[in-house]
Formats: structure tokens, C-alpha cells, sequence
């Protein structure tokens, strides 16, 4: 499971030029594809395309070999994980907003998702443990406390596939740390597409496509993109 392929996918934006064009790829399952290129190249619209928040215009998506417009979206969505730049975020406790998306998940799956995202920021605050700050109101938290939550919310999804927007933003080096080191555990087994803004995650891709002007230019790891440059 975690199969993604893309078959000449075209793809506009209402009253725009092409924005994807004629786009071929195959991911296999538990490989980390980093997206690279200049800004306004189409890789945030590609990882929209893979979650559906748009269709393509012609070509298709497949996902384990079943084209995504043929799956209801929601049915694709428990498939995919994903932590953006972002977190929604409702009125309501951090355990509350971990279990977002995961209603039947009991307390202590949501404790254990806290747990492996790494969320130690949680209970540090505080010296009652897990459980008293997970109960605590989400509104107060920290960008990078927000994206410890995200993790753990994909975590408790248990995805095949995971969407990736590495942070540029704000924060301190040791929240950063922990998200890098529970992104890492993430990714393990997934088959993964990072927007990478990092060097140390496009060193680790599986493959890195390089996306300039909606076309997928040129694709490798990254020992291979440098010799051939
Ligand atoms: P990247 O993520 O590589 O920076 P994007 O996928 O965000 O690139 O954008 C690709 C192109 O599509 C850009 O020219 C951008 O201005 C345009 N674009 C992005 N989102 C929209 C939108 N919602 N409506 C119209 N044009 C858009
Ligand atoms: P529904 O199918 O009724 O929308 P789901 O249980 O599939 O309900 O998911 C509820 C919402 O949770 C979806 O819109 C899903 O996209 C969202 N969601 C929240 N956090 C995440 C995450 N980290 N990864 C994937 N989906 C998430």
C-alpha cells in the first residue's frame, strides 16, 4: 500500500495558464519523494492534486493502482496524512484537536500518538504528566507545539501516504529538533511527499524531483543530481 503514480496530468487554475503540465511519475509504496524548486513551480498544487483538493483536468492520479477520482474523498483522505505549514486547530483541548479526523480513537491512542510525535513540549510545561495537558486548552500553543500536534494526529491516522510542508518558520531550535526527530519516525514505512526546503531531508530522499514552471524537469537522489551538474 502507498503506491502513487501520476499518468500525463494536466492541470490549471481557474482563469490561469497551465499549471501542471503532462506531469509522469511512479512512487513505490515507502519512498520519500522530495519536491524541489523555485517558488511558483506547482509543488504545493501537485501535493493539492494528490489529496484532491482540486481534480486534474486530464490524465489521472492513480493510488494503489485505483484512479483518486473514482474514491470518495474522504475514503482517499484516511489514506493520506498530512503536516502543513498550517494546523487547523478548534476551540477545544489538545486531545480534543489529536483526535481530530480519528473520533473512535480512545485516550490512551491519542497519550500514545503525543508520545511518539515527540510532543514532550506538552507535559514538560507541566509537572502532572500526559494527561493534564492533553486536557489542556489548544488555543495557547506554540507554532512548533502546533506542529508536534499534527504529527501526533497523523500518527494516530496510521496513513499510507504522508504530505509533508517543511516549516521555514519561526521556531526555536529545540521544538525544531523534536519535529525533525518525530517527522523522521513518520515517515518510516510511508510512502512520503515533502515539499523540502531542508538539506538533510532532501540527503535522505528516495528520489528528488525537481519541479520548475508546472513540469517535472529532472528526477534523482541527490548524490546522482550533483554529478550529473
Ligand atoms: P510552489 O508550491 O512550487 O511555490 P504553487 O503550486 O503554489 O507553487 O503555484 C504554482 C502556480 O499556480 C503559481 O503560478 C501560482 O501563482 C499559481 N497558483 C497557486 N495557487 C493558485 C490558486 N488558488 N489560484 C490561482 N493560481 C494559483
Ligand atoms: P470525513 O471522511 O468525514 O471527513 P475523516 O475521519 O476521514 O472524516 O477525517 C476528518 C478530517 O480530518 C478530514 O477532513 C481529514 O482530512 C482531517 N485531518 C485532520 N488532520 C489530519 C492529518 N494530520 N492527516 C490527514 N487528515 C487529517
Amino acid at each position: 500500500q502507498g503506491n502513487v503514480t501520476f499518468s500525463h496530468v494536466y492541470f490549471s487554475y481557474e482563469n490561469a495558464d497551465s499549471t501542471i503540465s503532462d506531469m509522469n511519475f511512479h512512487v513505490q509504496p515507502g519512498q520519500m519523494v522530495a519536491l524541489v524548486g523555485p517558488t511558483g513551480a506547482g509543488k504545493s498544487t501537485i501535493i493539492h492534486l494528490i489529496m484532491r483538493f482540486y481534480d486534474c483536468d486530464s490524465g489521472a492520479i492513480l493510488v494503489d493502482g485505483r484512479n483518486i477520482q473514482q474514491i470518495s474523498r474522504s475514503s482517499l483522505r484516511k489514506n493520506i496524512g498530512f503536516v502543513l505549514q498550517d494546523v487547523f486547530l478548534f476551540e477545544g483541548t489538545i486531545r480534543e484537536n489529536i483526535r481530530y479526523g480519528r473520533l473512535d480513537a480512545t485516550d490512551e491512542e491519542v497519550e500514545e500518538a503525543a508520545k511518539r510525535a515527540n510532543a514532550h513540549s506538552f507535559i514538560m510545561r507541566l509537572p502532572q504528566g500526559y494527561d493534564t495537558v492533553l486536557t489542556e486548552d489548544a488555543s495557547g500553543i506554540s507554532q512548533g507545539q502546533k506542529q508536534l500536534l499534527s504529527i501526533a494526529r497523523a500518527i494516530l491516522r496510521n496513513p499510507s501516504i504522508l504530505i509533508l510542508d517543511e516549516a521555514t518558520s519561526n521556531i526555536d531550535t529545540v521544538t525544531e529538533m523534536k519535529i525533525q526527530e518525530a517527522l523522521q519516525q513518520l515517515m518510516k514505512g510511508r510512502t512520503t511527499f515533502c515539499i523540502a526546503h531542508r538539506l538533510n531531508t532532501i540527503r535522505h530522499a528516495h528520489q528528488i524531483f525537481v519541479i520548475n514552471d508546472g513540469k517535472l524537469i529532472e528526477k534523482g537522489t541527490h548524490d546522482s543530481l550533483i554529478e550529473a551538474h
